[in-house]
Protein backbone atom coordinates (compact mmCIF):
# COMPACT_ATOMS: atom_id res chain seq x y z
CA UNK A 1 0.00 0.00 0.00
CA UNK A 2 1.06 3.40 -0.56
CA UNK A 3 0.11 6.80 1.00
CA UNK A 4 0.74 10.55 -0.41
CA UNK A 5 -0.21 14.01 0.60
CA UNK A 6 -0.76 16.62 -1.43
CA UNK A 7 -2.94 20.02 -1.20
CA UNK A 8 -5.80 21.08 -3.25
CA UNK A 9 -7.08 24.89 -2.75
CA UNK A 10 -7.62 24.66 1.11
CA UNK A 11 -8.65 20.66 1.52
CA UNK A 12 -6.12 18.23 2.46
CA UNK A 13 -6.06 14.72 0.11
CA UNK A 14 -4.66 11.62 1.12
CA UNK A 15 -4.00 9.70 -2.02
CA UNK A 16 -4.31 5.33 -1.24
CA UNK A 17 -2.92 3.21 -3.40
CA UNK A 18 -3.62 -0.79 -2.89
CA UNK A 19 -5.42 -2.46 -0.86
CA UNK A 20 -6.56 -1.88 2.69
CA UNK A 21 -6.93 -5.00 5.31
CA UNK A 22 -5.37 -6.69 8.43
CA UNK A 23 -2.15 -5.92 7.45
CA UNK A 24 -1.94 -2.84 5.95
CA UNK A 25 -4.81 -0.68 7.98
CA UNK A 26 -2.25 0.22 11.10
CA UNK A 27 -0.36 2.43 8.98
CA UNK A 28 -3.75 3.77 7.14
CA UNK A 29 -4.65 4.94 10.12
CA UNK A 30 -1.27 6.23 11.50
CA UNK A 31 -1.68 8.41 8.70
CA UNK A 32 -5.42 9.24 8.66
CA UNK A 33 -4.63 10.33 12.43
CA UNK A 34 -1.63 12.25 11.74
CA UNK A 35 -3.66 13.79 8.92
CA UNK A 36 -6.41 15.10 10.73
CA UNK A 37 -4.65 16.33 13.77
CA UNK A 38 -2.73 18.38 10.99
CA UNK A 39 -4.85 21.50 11.70
CA UNK A 40 -7.27 23.46 9.99
CA UNK A 41 -8.19 21.88 6.38
CA UNK A 42 -11.14 19.20 5.11
CA UNK A 43 -9.10 15.72 4.27
CA UNK A 44 -10.59 14.52 1.33
CA UNK A 45 -9.25 10.47 0.65
CA UNK A 46 -8.58 9.92 -2.71
CA UNK A 47 -9.41 6.20 -3.01
CA UNK A 48 -9.06 6.15 -6.72
CA UNK A 49 -6.33 3.74 -6.20
CA UNK A 50 -7.63 1.52 -3.55
CA UNK A 51 -8.33 -2.17 -4.40
CA UNK A 52 -10.11 -3.24 -1.53
CA UNK A 53 -11.00 -2.13 2.03
CA UNK A 54 -11.73 -5.27 4.68
CA UNK A 55 -13.32 -4.28 8.42
CA UNK A 56 -9.99 -3.60 9.48
CA UNK A 57 -9.83 -0.81 6.97
CA UNK A 58 -13.04 0.52 8.07
CA UNK A 59 -12.61 0.50 11.61
CA UNK A 60 -9.38 2.70 10.75
CA UNK A 61 -11.36 5.03 9.08
CA UNK A 62 -13.93 5.53 12.17
CA UNK A 63 -11.53 5.92 14.53
CA UNK A 64 -10.25 9.01 12.69
CA UNK A 65 -13.25 10.58 12.17
CA UNK A 66 -13.82 9.88 16.05
CA UNK A 67 -10.88 11.71 16.64
CA UNK A 68 -11.21 14.36 13.78
CA UNK A 69 -11.97 18.05 15.36
CA UNK A 70 -16.10 18.38 15.10
CA UNK A 71 -15.63 21.14 12.44
CA UNK A 72 -13.68 19.27 10.35
CA UNK A 73 -14.97 17.02 7.54
CA UNK A 74 -13.64 13.86 5.74
CA UNK A 75 -15.06 13.39 2.32
CA UNK A 76 -13.92 9.99 0.10
CA UNK A 77 -13.60 9.70 -3.37
CA UNK A 78 -12.70 7.90 -6.30
CA UNK A 79 -14.25 4.46 -5.01
CA UNK A 80 -14.06 1.65 -7.14
CA UNK A 81 -17.45 -0.49 -7.76
CA UNK A 82 -16.24 -2.64 -5.55
CA UNK A 83 -15.36 -0.65 -2.52
CA UNK A 84 -18.33 1.61 -3.10
CA UNK A 85 -20.53 -1.41 -2.35
CA UNK A 86 -19.10 -2.16 0.92
CA UNK A 87 -19.03 1.33 2.15
CA UNK A 88 -23.08 0.99 1.08
CA UNK A 89 -22.97 -2.62 2.91
CA UNK A 90 -21.51 -1.72 6.14
CA UNK A 91 -23.20 1.63 6.16
CA UNK A 92 -20.32 3.54 5.81
CA UNK A 93 -22.09 5.73 2.95
CA UNK A 94 -23.74 7.41 6.06
CA UNK A 95 -21.16 8.39 7.80
CA UNK A 96 -18.27 9.52 5.00
CA UNK A 97 -19.76 11.64 2.23
CA UNK A 98 -18.93 9.81 -1.52
CA UNK A 99 -17.63 11.35 -4.37
CA UNK A 100 -16.83 10.58 -7.48
CA UNK A 101 -13.50 12.07 -7.73
CA UNK A 102 -11.60 14.39 -5.75
CA UNK A 103 -12.24 17.04 -8.29
CA UNK A 104 -16.25 16.63 -7.68
CA UNK A 105 -16.30 16.49 -3.47
CA UNK A 106 -14.37 19.81 -3.66
CA UNK A 107 -16.84 21.71 -6.27
CA UNK A 108 -19.61 19.84 -3.76
CA UNK A 109 -18.07 21.27 -0.93
CA UNK A 110 -17.61 24.81 -2.05
CA UNK A 111 -21.04 24.91 -3.25
CA UNK A 112 -22.67 23.68 -0.03
CA UNK A 113 -21.38 26.92 1.99
CA UNK A 114 -22.57 29.37 -1.04
CA UNK A 115 -26.02 29.11 -0.48
CA UNK A 116 -28.07 32.43 0.22
CA UNK A 117 -31.14 33.87 1.47
CA UNK A 118 -33.78 33.55 -1.22
CA UNK A 119 -35.40 33.82 -3.69
CA UNK A 120 -35.07 30.32 -4.32
CA UNK A 121 -38.60 28.27 -4.43
CA UNK A 122 -41.31 29.13 -2.17
CA UNK A 123 -43.78 26.60 -0.60
CA UNK A 124 -43.67 24.05 1.63
CA UNK A 125 -42.46 20.15 2.46
CA UNK A 126 -45.03 18.46 4.82
CA UNK A 127 -43.13 16.10 7.33
CA UNK A 128 -46.00 14.86 9.73
CA UNK A 129 -49.41 15.32 9.11
CA UNK A 130 -50.99 13.55 11.59
CA UNK A 131 -52.77 14.81 15.32
CA UNK A 132 -52.09 13.79 18.29
CA UNK A 133 -50.54 10.56 18.12
CA UNK A 134 -48.01 8.72 15.73
CA UNK A 135 -50.04 6.29 13.74
CA UNK A 136 -48.31 4.04 11.78
CA UNK A 137 -50.02 1.10 9.17
CA UNK A 138 -50.66 -2.13 10.12
CA UNK A 139 -50.30 -5.30 8.36
CA UNK A 140 -53.77 -5.16 7.71
CA UNK A 141 -53.77 -2.15 6.33
CA UNK A 142 -51.13 -2.81 3.84
CA UNK A 143 -52.74 -6.32 2.62
CA UNK A 144 -56.19 -4.51 2.41
CA UNK A 145 -54.20 -1.94 -0.40
CA UNK A 146 -52.58 -4.69 -2.17
CA UNK A 147 -55.97 -6.83 -2.41
CA UNK A 148 -57.40 -3.58 -3.40
CA UNK A 149 -54.91 -2.91 -5.94
CA UNK A 150 -55.05 -6.50 -7.13
CA UNK A 151 -58.47 -6.40 -7.81
CA UNK A 152 -58.61 -3.37 -9.79
CA UNK A 153 -56.14 -4.52 -11.90
CA UNK A 154 -57.92 -7.84 -12.66
CA UNK A 155 -61.30 -6.00 -13.20
CA UNK A 156 -59.17 -3.30 -15.76
CA UNK A 157 -57.43 -6.42 -17.35
CA UNK A 158 -53.97 -6.97 -15.97
CA UNK A 159 -51.71 -4.08 -17.58
CA UNK A 160 -48.93 -4.61 -18.86
CA UNK A 161 -45.59 -4.10 -17.25
CA UNK A 162 -44.63 -0.87 -18.99
CA UNK A 163 -48.28 -0.11 -18.32
CA UNK A 164 -48.05 -0.48 -14.40
CA UNK A 165 -46.33 3.17 -13.45
CA UNK A 166 -49.49 4.50 -15.01
CA UNK A 167 -51.92 1.83 -13.93
CA UNK A 168 -50.80 3.36 -10.10
CA UNK A 169 -50.84 6.87 -10.61
CA UNK A 170 -54.21 7.14 -12.53
CA UNK A 171 -56.24 4.37 -12.02
CA UNK A 172 -56.31 3.65 -8.12
CA UNK A 173 -57.36 6.05 -5.61
CA UNK A 174 -54.50 7.80 -3.14
CA UNK A 175 -55.63 5.60 -0.14
CA UNK A 176 -55.13 2.49 -2.31
CA UNK A 177 -51.44 3.15 -3.82
CA UNK A 178 -50.00 5.39 -1.22
CA UNK A 179 -50.87 6.77 2.52
CA UNK A 180 -51.16 9.93 4.23
CA UNK A 181 -49.04 8.58 6.54
CA UNK A 182 -48.59 8.61 10.21
CA UNK A 183 -45.89 11.26 11.90
CA UNK A 184 -46.91 13.81 13.94
CA UNK A 185 -46.42 17.84 13.27
CA UNK A 186 -43.91 18.38 11.49
CA UNK A 187 -43.95 20.85 8.20
CA UNK A 188 -40.83 22.69 6.50
CA UNK A 189 -41.33 26.19 5.13
CA UNK A 190 -38.64 25.65 1.84
CA UNK A 191 -37.30 28.95 0.80
CA UNK A 192 -34.10 27.70 -0.95
CA UNK A 193 -32.09 29.78 1.78
CA UNK A 194 -29.26 28.84 3.51
CA UNK A 195 -30.99 27.95 6.79
CA UNK A 196 -33.97 25.92 7.16
CA UNK A 197 -37.58 26.75 8.51
CA UNK A 198 -39.79 23.99 10.17
CA UNK A 199 -43.10 24.57 11.89
CA UNK A 200 -43.30 22.17 14.76
CA UNK A 201 -41.20 19.11 16.11
CA UNK A 202 -43.54 15.72 15.77
CA UNK A 203 -42.31 12.91 14.82
CA UNK A 204 -41.81 14.14 11.22
CA UNK A 205 -38.92 15.93 11.88
CA UNK A 206 -37.01 12.95 12.79
CA UNK A 207 -37.17 12.02 8.53
CA UNK A 208 -36.72 15.70 7.93
CA UNK A 209 -33.56 15.87 10.19
CA UNK A 210 -32.16 12.52 8.41
CA UNK A 211 -33.21 13.99 4.66
CA UNK A 212 -30.56 16.92 5.37
CA UNK A 213 -28.12 14.57 6.50
CA UNK A 214 -28.31 12.25 3.53
CA UNK A 215 -28.08 15.41 1.27
CA UNK A 216 -25.61 17.13 2.50
CA UNK A 217 -23.24 14.86 4.82
CA UNK A 218 -23.16 14.62 8.43
CA UNK A 219 -20.44 17.31 8.86
CA UNK A 220 -22.03 19.91 6.98
CA UNK A 221 -23.03 23.10 8.85
CA UNK A 222 -26.61 24.43 9.13
CA UNK A 223 -28.94 26.79 11.17
CA UNK A 224 -32.17 25.40 12.03
CA UNK A 225 -35.50 28.18 12.73
CA UNK A 226 -38.21 25.87 14.22
CA UNK A 227 -41.30 27.69 15.08
CA UNK A 228 -43.68 26.01 17.97
CA UNK A 229 -47.43 26.24 17.74
CA UNK A 230 -47.44 24.91 21.51
CA UNK A 231 -45.15 22.18 23.32
CA UNK A 232 -48.32 19.47 23.53
CA UNK A 233 -46.23 16.46 23.27
CA UNK A 234 -47.48 15.43 19.41
CA UNK A 235 -45.46 18.65 19.04
CA UNK A 236 -42.18 18.09 20.54
CA UNK A 237 -41.88 14.11 20.25
CA UNK A 238 -39.70 14.41 17.19
CA UNK A 239 -37.16 16.34 18.77
CA UNK A 240 -35.02 13.71 20.60
CA UNK A 241 -34.27 11.78 17.42
CA UNK A 242 -33.15 14.45 15.28
CA UNK A 243 -30.13 13.98 14.58
CA UNK A 244 -28.83 17.41 13.50
CA UNK A 245 -29.48 18.32 17.47
CA UNK A 246 -26.57 16.13 18.00
CA UNK A 247 -24.10 17.68 15.77
CA UNK A 248 -21.86 19.95 16.63
CA UNK A 249 -21.69 23.35 14.80
CA UNK A 250 -25.40 23.38 14.07
CA UNK A 251 -27.50 26.09 15.24
CA UNK A 252 -31.21 25.24 16.60
CA UNK A 253 -33.31 28.39 17.16
CA UNK A 254 -36.86 27.39 18.47
CA UNK A 255 -39.36 30.32 18.27
CA UNK A 256 -42.67 30.69 19.74
CA UNK A 257 -44.22 32.95 22.01
CA UNK A 258 -45.14 30.15 25.02
CA UNK A 259 -42.60 31.44 28.14
CA UNK A 260 -42.06 27.79 28.84
CA UNK A 261 -40.31 26.42 25.48
CA UNK A 262 -36.90 25.43 27.00
CA UNK A 263 -38.10 23.91 29.93
CA UNK A 264 -40.43 21.31 28.06
CA UNK A 265 -38.17 20.31 25.75
CA UNK A 266 -36.01 19.82 28.11
CA UNK A 267 -37.89 17.69 30.02
CA UNK A 268 -39.00 15.30 27.67
CA UNK A 269 -35.02 14.28 27.54
CA UNK A 270 -34.46 14.22 30.87
CA UNK A 271 -34.18 10.87 33.68
CA UNK A 272 -36.47 8.83 33.05
CA UNK A 273 -38.07 9.56 30.17
CA UNK A 274 -35.20 9.69 27.86
CA UNK A 275 -31.24 8.51 28.32
CA UNK A 276 -29.85 11.57 26.20
CA UNK A 277 -30.02 14.47 28.48
CA UNK A 278 -31.11 17.72 26.56
CA UNK A 279 -27.54 19.09 27.78
CA UNK A 280 -25.52 16.36 25.64
CA UNK A 281 -26.76 17.35 22.64
CA UNK A 282 -23.54 19.15 20.64
CA UNK A 283 -25.73 21.38 18.24
CA UNK A 284 -26.32 25.11 19.67
CA UNK A 285 -29.75 25.24 20.86
CA UNK A 286 -31.29 28.88 21.38
CA UNK A 287 -35.10 29.80 22.02
CA UNK A 288 -36.05 32.71 21.27
CA UNK A 289 -39.73 34.06 22.24
CA UNK A 290 -41.95 36.06 20.24
CA UNK A 291 -45.04 38.58 20.97
CA UNK A 292 -47.79 37.84 18.93
CA UNK A 293 -48.40 40.67 16.02
CA UNK A 294 -45.49 41.92 15.54
CA UNK A 295 -43.92 41.00 12.36
CA UNK A 296 -39.90 39.65 12.73
CA UNK A 297 -37.57 38.53 9.88
CA UNK A 298 -35.75 35.20 9.68
CA UNK A 299 -34.68 33.31 7.06
CA UNK A 300 -35.27 35.64 4.37
CA UNK A 301 -38.83 35.44 5.34
CA UNK A 302 -41.52 37.74 7.25
CA UNK A 303 -43.28 36.20 9.99
CA UNK A 304 -45.86 37.02 12.31
CA UNK A 305 -47.58 35.44 15.08
CA UNK A 306 -51.27 34.78 16.26
CA UNK A 307 -52.77 33.63 19.61
CA UNK A 308 -55.41 30.35 18.98
CA UNK A 309 -57.49 28.54 20.67
CA UNK A 310 -56.47 25.31 22.59
CA UNK A 311 -55.70 24.20 25.67
CA UNK A 312 -52.25 26.15 27.00
CA UNK A 313 -53.06 28.31 23.65
CA UNK A 314 -51.29 27.91 20.42
CA UNK A 315 -50.11 30.24 18.25
CA UNK A 316 -50.48 30.11 14.61
CA UNK A 317 -47.81 31.55 12.11
CA UNK A 318 -48.38 33.37 8.61
CA UNK A 319 -44.44 33.44 6.39
CA UNK A 320 -44.37 35.83 3.70
CA UNK A 321 -42.28 36.74 1.01
CA UNK A 322 -42.55 38.55 -2.31
CA UNK A 323 -45.97 39.02 -2.14
CA UNK A 324 -46.76 35.46 -0.97
CA UNK A 325 -48.22 34.27 2.18
CA UNK A 326 -48.46 30.86 4.10
CA UNK A 327 -50.39 30.47 7.30
CA UNK A 328 -49.41 27.82 9.69
CA UNK A 329 -52.05 27.48 11.78
CA UNK A 330 -52.69 23.97 13.76
CA UNK A 331 -54.11 22.93 16.56
CA UNK A 332 -57.05 25.38 17.10
CA UNK A 333 -60.59 25.46 18.05
CA UNK A 334 -62.63 27.95 16.11
CA UNK A 335 -66.02 28.41 17.69
CA UNK A 336 -68.61 28.27 15.01
CA UNK A 337 -70.79 31.40 16.94
CA UNK A 338 -67.93 33.80 16.65
CA UNK A 339 -66.95 33.75 13.16
CA UNK A 340 -68.07 36.99 11.40
CA UNK A 341 -66.21 39.41 9.33
CA UNK A 342 -64.48 40.98 12.47
CA UNK A 343 -62.95 37.83 13.80
CA UNK A 344 -59.24 38.10 13.45
CA UNK A 345 -58.38 35.02 11.86
CA UNK A 346 -60.03 36.52 8.46
CA UNK A 347 -57.35 39.11 8.46
CA UNK A 348 -54.72 37.30 9.93
CA UNK A 349 -55.62 34.18 6.57
CA UNK A 350 -56.09 37.17 4.26
CA UNK A 351 -55.28 36.19 0.56
CA UNK A 352 -52.76 33.37 1.59
CA UNK A 353 -51.58 31.56 -1.11
CA UNK A 354 -51.64 28.52 1.31
CA UNK A 355 -53.20 27.60 4.88
CA UNK A 356 -52.42 24.67 7.01
CA UNK A 357 -55.37 23.96 8.89
CA UNK A 358 -56.55 22.11 11.67
CA UNK A 359 -59.61 20.21 10.69
CA UNK A 360 -59.32 17.01 12.73
CA UNK A 361 -63.02 16.86 13.36
CA UNK A 362 -66.33 16.32 11.49
CA UNK A 363 -68.60 19.73 12.76
CA UNK A 364 -70.74 17.02 14.23
CA UNK A 365 -68.43 15.80 16.66
CA UNK A 366 -66.25 19.05 16.84
CA UNK A 367 -69.64 21.03 18.35
CA UNK A 368 -71.10 18.13 20.29
CA UNK A 369 -68.74 15.19 22.24
CA UNK A 370 -65.18 16.89 21.39
CA UNK A 371 -66.38 20.62 22.23
CA UNK A 372 -63.35 22.39 24.37
CA UNK A 373 -61.09 19.59 22.87
CA UNK A 374 -59.29 22.44 21.36
CA UNK A 375 -59.71 20.98 17.56
CA UNK A 376 -61.66 22.46 14.67
CA UNK A 377 -63.34 20.70 11.48
CA UNK A 378 -63.21 20.62 7.54
CA UNK A 379 -66.51 23.13 7.85
CA UNK A 380 -65.04 25.71 9.28
CA UNK A 381 -61.86 25.68 7.23
CA UNK A 382 -63.69 26.02 4.10
CA UNK A 383 -65.47 28.72 5.68
CA UNK A 384 -62.93 30.66 7.04
CA UNK A 385 -60.96 29.92 3.52
CA UNK A 386 -63.67 31.56 1.77
CA UNK A 387 -64.03 34.18 4.07
CA UNK A 388 -60.30 35.66 4.35
CA UNK A 389 -59.96 34.86 -0.01
CA UNK A 390 -57.21 31.53 0.86
CA UNK A 391 -56.39 30.51 -2.79
CA UNK A 392 -55.51 26.77 -1.29
CA UNK A 393 -56.38 25.41 2.05
CA UNK A 394 -54.55 22.37 3.22
CA UNK A 395 -55.99 19.82 5.95
CA UNK A 396 -54.37 19.12 8.49
CA UNK A 397 -53.77 17.08 11.70
CA UNK A 398 -55.74 13.95 10.43
CA UNK A 399 -57.16 12.32 13.10
CA UNK A 400 -54.92 9.17 14.02
CA UNK A 401 -58.65 7.13 14.23
CA UNK A 402 -59.00 8.18 10.88
CA UNK A 403 -57.22 5.62 8.10
CA UNK A 404 -56.22 6.65 4.54
CA UNK A 405 -59.93 5.43 3.25
CA UNK A 406 -61.60 8.11 5.73
CA UNK A 407 -59.11 10.94 5.57
CA UNK A 408 -59.43 10.86 1.80
CA UNK A 409 -63.33 10.36 2.06
CA UNK A 410 -63.15 13.50 4.37
CA UNK A 411 -61.42 14.96 1.60
CA UNK A 412 -64.00 14.66 -1.29
CA UNK A 413 -66.58 15.59 1.12
CA UNK A 414 -64.67 19.07 1.78
CA UNK A 415 -64.25 19.41 -2.12
CA UNK A 416 -68.06 19.11 -2.29
CA UNK A 417 -68.88 21.39 0.81
CA UNK A 418 -66.79 23.93 -0.86
CA UNK A 419 -68.40 23.62 -4.07
CA UNK A 420 -71.92 23.77 -2.35
CA UNK A 421 -70.84 27.26 -0.05
CA UNK A 422 -68.94 29.15 -2.36
CA UNK A 423 -70.30 32.38 -3.22
CA UNK A 424 -66.97 34.10 -4.92
CA UNK A 425 -63.85 32.93 -5.40
CA UNK A 426 -62.95 29.18 -5.68
CA UNK A 427 -60.78 28.08 -2.58
CA UNK A 428 -58.81 24.46 -3.82
CA UNK A 429 -59.19 22.18 -1.33
CA UNK A 430 -56.33 19.15 -0.76
CA UNK A 431 -55.37 17.03 2.12
CA UNK A 432 -52.10 16.93 3.67
CA UNK A 433 -49.81 13.85 3.81
CA UNK A 434 -46.56 13.26 5.09
CA UNK A 435 -44.04 13.68 1.81
CA UNK A 436 -46.31 16.06 0.27
CA UNK A 437 -44.63 19.36 -1.57
CA UNK A 438 -46.09 22.29 -2.66
CA UNK A 439 -44.60 25.09 -4.06
CA UNK A 440 -46.27 28.40 -5.04
ZN1 LIG B 1 -51.65 18.53 18.13
ZN1 LIG C 1 -52.39 20.41 21.32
Amino acid sequence: MELRRSHLREYLVLHTVGRIDHQTSAEFQAELLSAVAEGGADLILDFSGVEYISSAGLSALMTASRHKPRDRRIGVAGLNAVVQEIFTISRFHRIFPLFASVDAAVRDWENSGAAVDGPGPFGVRFWGTRGSLPAPLGHSAVRAKVREALLAAYQRGTPVPEAIEAFIDQELPFSVRSTFGGNTSCVEIVTGGAEYILCDLGTGVREFGNHVLGQRGPDAKGCYNVFMSHMHWDHIMGFPFFMPAYIPGNTIRIHGCHKGLREAIMRQQSDPCFPVNFAALGATIEFVELEPGAAYSVGGLSVCAIKQFHSGDTYGYRFSRGGKAIVYSTDCEHKTGSIDASYPFIEFYRDADLLIFDAMYSLADAISVKADWGHSSNIVAVELAQMAGVKRLALFHHEPVFDDGMIERVLGETVRFEELSRSGHKVEVLSAYDGLEIFL
